[in-house]
């Protein structure tokens, strides 16, 4: 038998620093303008070779699906279609999953990514970031950005990404109800319901144009090119606010009063229902987990301290027996 080689990837939470959401696309998505930043919370994926076409994958947390269904096994198969000849290959895929699920911090699509760079490590394939990452867009819109990591501007479905200066020493509180999920889906189909009103008609080419520049003219892009933790604090964003808060109350309730402590700025997540507030060191983001721990004493209520990343995929180590 051949020998086994194995690699362990450290796969990144996202958070959005801004969320707006332009207009409807004939093809069904929406039209979006965001800021993402990757976090240092992350999961951890072991993919190993198996010497026959085998590919299963299991995880340690019971949310997770582990067929077919699962984004890791997603990627799996979008390479062999992609690569035919890699049809013979077999993998055994091992999540431990520390992101939350359902959370609005793309925790599925990065271990997507993941699954992506370690497949292009393990077998060899060659692929460039670039390659990876236009692959990655065809499995979902949020994977593109997964794989690059650090801080960007994402417009499109979310799939095209314009780099700016990765920021790294900011701090974050993040908070999610354990039980709570929001499903994507369900708030973009619920902005469009409520909220359309706002689009913009954006097979006006021109017009589109004028609302893309707009966010990298804006006061978001201009706080992060100058690393002012003030100032994007203060000029964080997320339309889907609008939907999420109204639905569920005790995220506004979660939100106000982390906003009540003093950090940078608060704001969900994507389709949340993930919280989270920005501060300038550890002990200022320490010491907001304390006081939301305090006002919230409730055990489903998880508290996460972390710091902002310069990278969304991070090899951790490579194992030949
Ligand atoms: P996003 O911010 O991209 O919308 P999210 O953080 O809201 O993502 P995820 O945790 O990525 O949500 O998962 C959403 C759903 O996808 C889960 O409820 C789960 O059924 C399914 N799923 C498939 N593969 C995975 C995976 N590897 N990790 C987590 N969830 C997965």
């Amino acid at each position: 038998m051949g020998s086994m080689t194995s690699y362990t990837l450290l796969s990144a939470a996202k958070i959005n620093l801004y969320l707006e959401i332009i207009g409807h696309r004939p093809d069904g998505f929406h039209e979006m303008a965001m800021v993402m930043q990757s976090v240092n919370l992350c999961d951890r994926i072991t993919l190993t070779n198996l010497p026959a076409a085998i590919r299963r994958l299991q995880c340690d947390h019971p949310q997770v699906p582990t067929d077919n269904s699962n984004l890791a096994l997603k990627a799996v198969d979008l390479l062999t279609y992609k690569f035919p000849e890699l049809a013979n290959r077999g993998v055994d895929i091992t999540i431990e999953k520390n992101i939350p699920v359902g959370a609005g911090l793309a925790g599925g699509s990065s271990n997507a990514a993941a699954t992506l760079v370690g497949l292009n490590l393990l077998w060899k394939l060659g692929l460039t970031q670039i390659e990876l990452e236009e692959l990655s867009a065809q499995l979902g819109s949020d994977i593109p950005f997964c794989i690059r990591g650090g801080t960007a501007i994402a417009t499109g479905r979310g799939e095209i990404l314009d780099p700016i200066s990765s920021l790294t020493d900011l701090y974050v509180v993040l908070a999610k109800y354990e039980s709570l999920s929001v499903s994507t889906p369900w708030a973009y189909k619920t902005y469009r319901a409520n909220f359309s009103d706002r689009y913009a008609d954006i097979s006006d080419n021109a017009t589109l144009q004028e609302r893309q520049k707009r966010v990298h003219a804006g006061p978001m892009v201009t706080a992060i090119t100058h690393k002012d933790g003030a100032a994007i604090g203060s000029h964080l964003h997320n339309d889907l606010e609008r939907v999420v808060l109204p639905a569920h109350d005790k995220v506004q309730q979660l939100r106000d009063y982390m906003a009540s402590y003093g950090g940078l700025g608060t704001m969900m997540s994507g389709s949340g229902p993930t919280v989270f507030t920005l501060t300038s060191t550890q002990d200022a983001a320490d010491e907001i987990l304390h006081k939301v721990r305090a006002a919230l004493p409730d055990p489903d209520l998880k508290l996460w301290s972390t710091c902002f990343t310069a990278t969304g995929i991070r090899l951790e180590s490579e194992t030949k027996n």
